[in-house]
């Protein structure tokens, strides 16, 4: 049985931080949806040019699109194990697909952390981030700064502002969250996998109740030895 992870919380709470460290400890695949469709848009596929309309505007990505770029995603060999989920699902009817790929994929949610923040917080964080070009690695002017300005710690690659990180943006993406993806809480709830973490405190802190968590949350894997 692989193992899933899903991270549910609002743009700048530290999705993508938290799934970095967490692939990393856990030795499960990272899997972003919004790094998917940036991927697609650099690489001008089809896709890409699909995704591009609607991530302009701050909005959601068509469910039918999305569902299918993950599901061809999740079959490569380094998913066998399972994932970290970062971005996905997103909405109710993603979250129930999801569910038939699981059963496809002999796999299972394990754990959900909810990781929230305010709204001034998720401004601030997004509207200072830098994000690497070459593998989306993530950096904040004030809370964690690259070694050399505008310039990738592990890769040495262009760090850019991505244009849904600006603050008019950022206050859509939140409210879109709000609609759209905070049902999923609800989801989560029901089936005993959620765990609510503030966001506000420092990442290791919330790297460390995840983990905890995860050891508790009856996963079939262990992993004492890795972490
Ligand atoms: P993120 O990098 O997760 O903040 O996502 C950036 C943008 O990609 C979002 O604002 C959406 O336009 C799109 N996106 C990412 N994940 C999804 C998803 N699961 N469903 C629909 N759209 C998504």
């Amino acid at each position: 049985m692989s193992t899933f992870i899903v991270l549910l919380g609002p743009p700048g709470a530290g999705k993508g931080t938290q799934a970095e460290i967490l692939a990393e400890k856990t030795k499960l695949a990272h899997v972003s949806s919004g790094d998917l469709f940036r991927e697609n848009i650099k690489n001008q596929t089809e896709l890409g040019r699909i995704a591009k309309s609607f991530m302009d505007k701050g909005e959601l990505v068509p469910d039918d699109v999305t569902i299918k770029m993950i599901k061809d995603r999740l079959v490569r060999p380094d998913c066998e194990t399972g994932a970290i989920l970062d971005g996905f699902p997103r909405t109710p009817a993603q979250a129930d697909a999801f569910e038939v790929i699981l059963t496809e994929l002999k796999g299972r949610v394990d754990l959900v952390p909810y990781i929230t923040a305010s709204e001034e917080v998720l401004v601030a964080r997004t509207g200072g981030r830098w994000t690497c070009r070459a593998h989306g690695h993530i950096y904040n002017q004030t809370y964690n700064p690259p070694k050399q300005s505008g310039v990738c710690d592990f890769d040495g690659s262009e760090l850019y502002q991505r244009d849904d990180d600006k603050e008019e943006m950022v206050r859509h993406r939140i409210r879109v969250y709000l609609k759209q993806t905070m049902p999923l809480v609800e989801y989560y709830r029901k089936a005993g996998r959620i765990i609510e973490i503030d966001g506000m405190q420092a990442k290791e802190k919330v790297t460390a109740i995840v983990l905890d968590a995860l050891k508790n949350s009856g996963s079939r894997r262990d992993f004492s030895a890795e972490m």
